[in-house]
């Protein structure tokens, strides 16, 4: 006998973070899970940095990293900042000239860690300069980069030694009377990442950044990111995220905005549902679906499209998302919620699919409905 299922709705329920602010980006205490990305380019190159930036804004980016190396990229920084649609954020290493200068420079938050600058003195004069704007200081770990003391107490990277770092950190923050602070918690190992983060979430109200950090090319790196990030934000953990790609930096954000639309975190993009196709199969439908999820990557609408092979599945599915279509031979059935609205040959499916979209109006009703999360209300709803 099959047993009735539940799912657990509660564990989609956010965890209570403090809120920041990077730039006129809420990060933490309810706000909406923001993704950030960081550019490839060199900071030095400000034409670079800054097409670099606009593409990353296009596909939906809130928030850019720069990393700031040298004097001579902290003196670009003030170009980049006026230039950027974003809030920019100075990635910096050891140096806390550096930080003071991005400061100085208008970014909307500095990443470094407290701990490799030097000293409380020099901890102080950052946070001095940091307060004075109100920038958020990001706390940095990463299992790769972990003190040499806290290896040979735990034998390895563990997630009690990446934990024990970000409190030594955020100590050294706070002891220079600083709370505005956002930890991260990388690993490429992904079951290392998810229990530093989930030990993190039970000590820290500071607001969390999530990432699997060095996580490869896209194939492996968006389903470790995938399973990493997903599972920690389906458990109510983070408030904001990166996807860290051996890619162009835009299938980052693609990447991210996939994760957060498949638990409903965000809700802007056409949310395409494909069957798998099988020996029924009457119509190109692999190429249908790659072409129709292609063209429609850049559209901010919030509608289900299904692309289905033939009519043994394809008419229900078809019909419970807002535009469909059903394969048969050579030919498809479009419905538009529940209605078949006419038959097309294959080859003008693509376009007639484009066509609804285009026309069809999203109906926010129908998306809570057909979630299933009837307890939960998600942030692309509140904002
Ligand atoms: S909808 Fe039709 S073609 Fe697609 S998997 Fe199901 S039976 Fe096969």
């Amino acid at each position: 006998m099959l047993k009735a299922m539940s799912i657990n709705l509660d564990a989609l329920h956010r965890q209570s973070t403090r809120r920041v602010l990077i730039g006129d980006v809420p990060v933490g205490g309810g706000a909406p899970i923001s993704i950030q990305s960081m550019t490839l380019a060199s900071p030095v190159d400000v034409a670079a940095s800054i097409e670099e930036i606009q593409r990353l804004a296009e596909a939906g980016v809130d928030i850019v990293r720069t990393a700031v190396p040298s004097d001579e990229a902290a003196d670009k920084l003030p170009e980049l900042v006026k230039n950027s649609p974003v809030p920019l954020v100075a990635d910096i290493h050891f140096n806390y000239r550096l930080a003071i200068k991005a400061a100085e420079a208008g970014v909307a938050k500095l990443r470094l860690n407290p701990g490799n600058i030097g000293g409380a003195d020099r901890v102080r004069a950052v946070v001095d300069a940091a307060r004075a704007r109100g920038l958020p200081i990001r706390v940095g770990v990463n299992a790769g980069s972990l003190e040499r003391d806290l290896l040979k107490k735990y034998g390895r990277p563990t997630a009690e030694a990446m934990v024990e770092s970000a409190r030594r950190h955020v100590r050294l923050l706070e002891d220079a009377g600083f709370e505005d602070t956002v930890i991260s918690l990388k690993a490429s190992h992904v079951p290392l990442m998810i229990e530093a983060y989930r030990l993190a979430a039970r000590e820290f109200t500071y607001p969390l950044h999530l990432g699997v950090t060095e996580a490869g090319t896209p194939r492996a790196g968006n389903i470790k990111s995938a399973v990493g990030i997903g599972t920690l934000l389906a458990e109510g953990i983070g408030d904001t995220l990166r996807v860290s790609l051996s890619a162009d930096p835009v299938e980052e954000v693609h990447a991210a905005r996939s994760i957060l639309e498949a638990l409903d975190l965000r809700r802007e993009s056409i949310r395409i549902i494909a069957c798998p196709g099988c020996g029924r199969l009457q119509v190109d439908l692999i190429r249908l679906a790659e072409e129709v999820e292609e063209r429609t990557r850049e559209i901010r609408k919030p509608l289900t499209v299904a692309v289905m092979g033939c009519a043994v599945n394809g008419p229900g599915e078809a019909r419970e998302a807002d535009i469909g279509v059903a394969g048969g031979k050579g030919e498809g059935l479009l419905y538009v919620r529940g209605k078949m609205v006419r038959k097309v040959r294959e080859a003008e499916i693509i376009d007639a699919l484009l066509d609804l979209i285009v026309e069809v109006e999203p109906d926010p009703d129908r998306e809570q409905a057909a979630s299933g999360t009837m307890t939960w209300t998600p942030d692309w709803q509140e904002s």
